[in-house]
């Protein structure tokens, strides 16, 4: 493993992952792995202090990052975490998994994240609204419309997007609706972004189901995680036919092999925070869930999910990842060798980053399409994205994850390439 001064990573760890999927692609890679070094070092790491005045009138400290990985081929693009895991390490992997995946999708961005280390359900309102200010205008330094742009992630939505935007555009003195995407709509966002990513996972399923003789009528899909991604891709699959076997979240997991009810699941979120007690299937243990029979597993919640030992038992045909870095690598090779397809995160969650470009464009134009655009050019990009993952794999023979890193650093490396070294 290269020798970053500021990290320490181990195997399974996020970034230590991340550089075991670099040593699988290299020898793909011909004459451009001279510059193979770049992907394995990040851009540029901030690492800032946010102190903010609580309620109570005392003052607490809090650590946040903005990493820019590779912007080789454009500004940095890629999400802000909100988690009391957050670190300078896991940040840095997100990052270089968005450097991978704009390039995959073939998208003029290049990869960043950012993260405050904090559980934002212990701040009130106003208390989260300092927070994000402060540390928008910390990051301020290097984030902008041309130059980084953030989104949600983990525990940050819409609401957290407007005040970045705010905050931004006070500190530049004009609005700059183009410094982050995954905005309210009436302040520059775009229709489609909130189920962007669920419905990018539910197209790339569907295409490596087609691949696969998988059909997804009657098929059955076991989803860990009922957020953002994995509720809206639980209810595209649904609403074609598929049946929902088993759903899991930080509250619980439950199982019917009849199909879940998805409306009645995303009520029990609406009203409950949480689908753990819902009643319309049987509860299980969280071990369990790993056990349940079914043709396709979407793990959409954190990283580091789908372990070894997880990799052993799952009885399904293809792992279609929701999250970023769900599968360790000592897990994908396992499900390498019992025979699962594994779909990717750089390629299966690139909708929402996909839909943030078409954010993005239509901000900087000021011309605002409709949904019914947004999910057809979605739809096309995702389907070319993966038809050329798919024919790179059967190329080479390699896993779909190899075959996406090389299709996806193939393009970061020949922009590092042709701009050259500087100066
Ligand atoms: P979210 O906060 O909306 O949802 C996360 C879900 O995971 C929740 O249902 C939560 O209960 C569940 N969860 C958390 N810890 C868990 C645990 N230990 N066991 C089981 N469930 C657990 O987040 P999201 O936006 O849906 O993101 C989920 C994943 O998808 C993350 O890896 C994120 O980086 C990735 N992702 C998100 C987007 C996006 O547009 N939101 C885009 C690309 C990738």
């Amino acid at each position: 493993m290269p020798n970053l001064s500021y990290v320490n990573p181990s195997q399974n760890s996020p970034w230590g992952t991340y550089l075991s999927q670099v040593d699988r692609v290299v020898p793909y890679l011909g004459g451009l792995a001279r510059w193979a070094e770049t992907l394995r070092r990040p851009k540029r790491c901030l690492i800032v202090d946010i102190p903010i005045e609580l309620d109570d009138g005392s003052v607490a400290h809090y650590e946040g990052y903005r990493v820019q990985h590779n912007l080789s081929r454009g500004p940095g693009k890629g999400g802000i975490r909100f988690h009391p895991d957050v670190t300078l390490e896991e940040v840095m992997a997100l990052a270089a998994w968005m450097t991978v995946k704009t390039a995959a999708v073939n998208l003029p961005f290049g990869g960043a994240k950012g993260g405050i280390r904090i559980d934002p359900k212990q701040l009130s309102r106003k208390e989260l609204e300092r927070l994000t200010r402060r540390y928008t205008s910390e990051i301020g330094l290097i984030i902008g419309p041309d130059k980084d742009i953030p989104a949600p992630d983990v525990n940050t939505n819409a609401e957290i997007m407007a005040w970045m935007m705010d905050t931004y555009s006070m500190n530049v003195g004009s609005t700059a609706t183009g410094v982050v995407t995954g905005k309210p709509i009436p302040l520059g966002g775009s229709l489609g972004r909130v189920k962007a990513t669920g419905r990018g996972v539910f197209v790339v399923g569907r295409e490596a189901a087609r691949r696969q003789n998988l059909s997804l009528e009657g098929a059955r899909v076991a989803v860990q995680g009922f957020g953002n991604v994995g509720s809206s891709a639980a209810e595209l699959f649904a609403g074609n036919g598929a049946k929902i076997v088993a759903v899991q979240d930080h509250t619980g997991t439950v199982h019917n092999p009849n199909g879940l009810d998805i409306a009645g699941l995303m009520s029990e979120l609406h009203h409950k925070g949480g689908i753990g007690e819902f009643a319309g299937g049987e509860k299980i243990g969280v071990e369990e869930f790993w056990d349940v029979p079914s043709d396709l597993l979407i793990p959409a919640a954190l990283e580091g999910q789908l372990g070894l030992e997880r990799a052993k038992r799952v009885k399904t045909q293809i792992v279609l990842e929701g999250a970023n870095g769900p599968t360790t690598s000592d897990a994908d090779l396992m499900l390498a060798e019992r025979g699962i397809l594994v779909v990717p995160d750089v390629i299966a969650n690139a909708g929402g980053v996909t839909v943030s470009y078409f954010e993005w464009v239509q901000d900087f134009s000021s011309f605002f399409w409709t949904e019914d655009e947004i999910n057809v050019r979605l739809d096309r990009i995702m389907v070319e994205a993966f038809r050329r993952i798919w024919e790179t794999a059967d190329q080479h023979r390699i896993p779909l994850r190899t075959a996406a890193f090389v299709v996806g650093c193939t393009r970061v490396l020949q922009a590092r390439e042709e701009r050259g070294l500087y100066p």
